[in-house]
């Protein structure tokens, strides 16, 4: 799993061999925030909700940016409780395409994220 450091927003420097344009595309789309619990963070990981076991690509709708924490450190992080993980779309099947499967973001919207990095809202509660 790729990590990268904030290093000064929107900037970050890469541990792995990630595309940049495409770190770039995740980071300004998830502004220095955790696209699971919302709250902002100096150092975070990069999440494919398609595993690459799974056949994930490294792609902005298959790419989450989330805090170590969430990522797989916390009890209810994603890497710890895949069930929760797949309700919310932060993890998706292997016969599944990322950009096709909506994902729950920290402000309750409910979105499918793309490949150029934006999203398209579904719901909002
Ligand atoms: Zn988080």
């Amino acid at each position: 799993m790729p990590e990268f450091k904030v290093v000064e927003s929107p900037l970050l420097v890469l541990g792995g061999e990630m595309d940049k344009k495409i770190v770039k595309l995740v980071t300004e789309r998830s502004q220095g925030y955790c696209e699971v619990c919302g709250l902002p963070g100096e150092s975070m990981a990069l999440h494919h909700r398609k595993l690459k076991s799974r056949g994930g690509k490294d792609c902005a709708s298959n790419l989450i940016a989330v805090h170590h924490q969430c990522h797989n450190l916390a009890s209810d992080s994603i890497h710890l409780n895949p069930a929760m993980a797949e309700q919310n779309g932060w993890m998706v099947g292997s016969w599944q395409e990322p950009h096709e499967v909506p994902m729950k973001r920290p402000d309750g919207s409910v979105v499918l994220l793309q490949k150029d990095g934006s999203v398209i809202f579904l719901e909002r509660t």
